[in-house]
């Protein structure tokens, strides 16, 4: 039986997918089965594992249509025991598409259901919207992990996650946890960041990971290498960051 981590926040680039990533090599790493979801048209994590989003048979998008089984979209990476659910461009029109369908909101996981006994850990990447697909993801998810970049608009939107967090779970009977806020890309010789996170920790104080990640170079070349930090760059200050706060996500499973 799986537990299910959704990585979400509705803003672009404060690192949703270079966590899910990261905290997915390295719960394999530590033994685990685990599979990662790319909810994101984008597809920035199914390249990130060294995944070709151009050349897939299926993709994300053909299993919540019902073109294919979960199982034939599901792919193997280099990695044992760490499979990926890849998404392409054809997902950006799927919003659409299911407007059509009754509990929209349920198909994602439905069909994970069906893959629970096959993994200790589903991580999901979303998408930089909080539309149909975002609430498929907080459906679908025991918990979710919000990270938050430490810059000056760092909480903007956080409010409407959280009312969407709640709604998902008056209207549509599911309950999501939040596990933890995680501040990511980190500038420390930076007054402002400082100021920023100080403030992002005072509004969720004990709902905070301690570890902070640091804006670090190798964690943005190792994205365009296809290849988690954590295994190509171990000794990098980033790479050290992620096990540290896979080791505090561990404690609070
Ligand atoms: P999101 O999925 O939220 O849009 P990404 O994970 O794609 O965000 O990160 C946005 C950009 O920032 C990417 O180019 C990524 O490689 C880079 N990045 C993420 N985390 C770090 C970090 N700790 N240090 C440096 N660059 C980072
Ligand atoms: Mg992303």
């Amino acid at each position: 039986m799986s537990e299910v981590i959704g990585i979400i926040n509705q803003k672009g680039g404060v690192a949703k997918t270079t966590t899910a990533i990261n905290l997915a090599a390295t719960l394999n790493q530590k033994g685990k089965k685990v599979l990662l979801v790319d909810v994101d048209p984008q597809a920035n994590a199914t390249t990130g594992l060294g995944i070709d989003k151009t050349n897939l048979e299926f993709s994300i998008r053909d299993v919540l249509l019902e073109e294919c089984e979960i199982q034939d979209a599901i792919i193997s990476t280099d990695y044992e025991g760490l499979d990926v659910l890849p998404s392409n461009l054809g997902l950006s029109k799927l919003e659409k598409q299911l407007a059509g369908e009754t509990a929209p909101e349920y198909i994602l996981r439905r069909y994970l259901e069906t893959v629970y006994d096959d993994y200790d850990m589903i991580i999901i990447d979303s998408p930089p919207t909080l539309g149909r697909l975002a609430y498929n993801v907080l459906v679908a998810s025991d918990s979710v992990i919000i990270p938050v970049q430490t810059e000056y608009y760092a909480m903007e939107g956080v409010v409407d996650l959280l009312d969407a967090i709640k709604e998902v779970e008056e209207k549509l009977y599911s309950e999501t946890e939040i596990k933890g806020v995680l501040l990511t890309m980190h500038d420390k010789r930076e007054k402002l960041t400082n100021e920023v996170a100080a403030l992002v920790q005072e509004y969720f104080k004990d709902q905070m990971f301690k570890t902070i990640i640091p804006r670090n170079a190798p964690v943005k070349r190792s994205a365009a290498d296809g290849v988690p930090c954590v295994i190509k760059y171990p000794e990098s200050t980033g790479a050290i960051a992620y096990l540290k706060f896979t080791d505090e996500f561990l404690e609070r499973i």
